[in-house]
């Protein structure tokens, strides 16, 4: 089972006096299997330690305050627990900071990946920026109204957002975007419109 595996194959640790639970673990297990459950990556290679923290955090002398960021020179996923259980209670706002996070992951360890044994099918993801390049002035100005603006920072931000959404609000994204959406879809595999088989790609 993809969620037991990525379990054991990644190191959660957590901020001293916070009990981190089986449970919690399993819920922020579950937010990467959700994005690679159509993907042959099933573990992550590069980030496998989880920090998880009571509240926001902020990195000395910074006065930001985050719930979730990807550190590349640590190699290590930070999460605030708070921000996590409420990306998946409420499951329709398009805010998931686990998927959002782990998104980025996904997307670096692609990047650092032989050709042979890319995360996602090259085309497909080209084919996918070379859309997305397009929306980020609009995502940015607040007028693509499917994505909150920050998704307009970058392509890194816009792909993260772009799967919160598509997870969160997949009927909605479709129906704002059919094209963005299917595109989407052949880059993630899967179909979160099609609850009994995820994996069967739809035509519309
Ligand atoms: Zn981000």
């Amino acid at each position: 089972m993809r969620t037991l595996l990525f379990l054991h194959t990644t190191d959660f640790d957590a901020k001293e006096g916070f009990e981190l639970t089986l449970e919690m673990k399993l819920v922020i297990c579950s937010a990467f299997v959700q994005i690679t459950f159509g993907l042959r990556q099933d573990v992550l290679n590069i980030f496998n330690e989880v920090f998880v923290t009571p509240t926001s955090y902020s990195y000395a002398g910074r006065a930001i305050f985050y719930d979730g960021d990807v550190n590349p020179f640590t190699q290590r996923v930070n999460l605030s627990w708070p921000a996590v259980e409420k990306g998946f209670i409420i499951t329709d706002d398009g805010l998931n900071i686990a998927i959002h996070e782990f998104g980025h992951c996904l997307i670096i360890e692609n990047a650092k990946r032989n050709y042979l044994a890319r995360t996602f099918n090259e085309t497909d993801l080209n084919t996918w920026k070379a859309l997305a390049i397009k929306k980020i002035p609009a995502v940015k100005a607040g007028e693509y109204q499917i994505f909150r603006e920050y998704g307009g920072t970058n392509l890194m931000e816009l792909f993260s957002i772009t799967i919160e959404t598509f997870f969160e609000q997949p009927h909605e994204f479709y129906s704002y975007s059919p094209t963005f959406y299917r595109m989407t879809a052949k880059v993630l595999q899967q179909d979160p419109r099609n609850s009994k088989n995820p994996k069967e790609l739809r035509n519309g």
